[in-house]
């Protein structure tokens, strides 16, 4: 039976290895992004995901071990498929759908992670997780900012086209 110190490293390395393939998909995303602040939201977020990666190594090196990544086959679906929405007509909408499915799969996890902690008895460690946590929260509520105005504006564009046109 596995204990609970062991479920969390699985959890820590599957979340190491999970931030790692966003450092290199997040710049995709910024790339294909048409609307200003989404494109500035990933600038920043993308810096953000470059210390979510030292605080796991930091949460290893806590629990006295080696920081290793193991393959996060639920991030590496949530950021193919999202790639293969970036060809559509509503593009930032697509973008933007993608980017907050994976920021919940990084709320679920950093969640259950710095519970885990706590009961651990690492209180810094938990720190650690809920300062990362906060981080993601944040940008998902900003997506969701995002999403709406996004939205709006394309509704105005077509009100507009629909009124032209007479
Ligand atoms: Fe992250
Ligand atoms: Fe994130």
């Amino acid at each position: 039976m596995s204990t609970l110190r062991e479920t969390f490293l699985d959890g820590l390395a599957d979340m190491y290895d999970a931030e790692k393939q966003l450092i290199k998909a997040l710049p995709k995303m910024l790339q294909a992004a048409e609307n200003e602040s989404l494109r500035a939201g990933f600038e920043t977020h993308l810096s953000e995901t470059e210390s979510h990666i030292s605080r796991l190594e930091e949460v290893f090196e806590i629990f006295g071990e080696k920081p290793k990544g193991k393959n996060c086959k639920a991030m590496k679906g949530l950021i193919e498929e999202g790639e293969e929405l970036f060809d559509d007509h509503c593009r930032d909408a697509a973008i933007i759908v993608a980017a907050q499915k994976v920021e919940h799969y990084e709320i679920a996890s950093y969640g259950s992670l710095k519970s885990w902690a706590k009961l651990l008895g690492k209180r810094e460690a938990a720190g650690l997780l809920d300062q990362t946590l906060r981080e993601e929260k944040a940008t998902d509520l900003k997506l969701t900012q995002v999403a709406e105005s996004v939205v709006n504006i394309e509704e105005n564009q077509e009100e507009a086209e629909h009124f032209g046109g007479h």
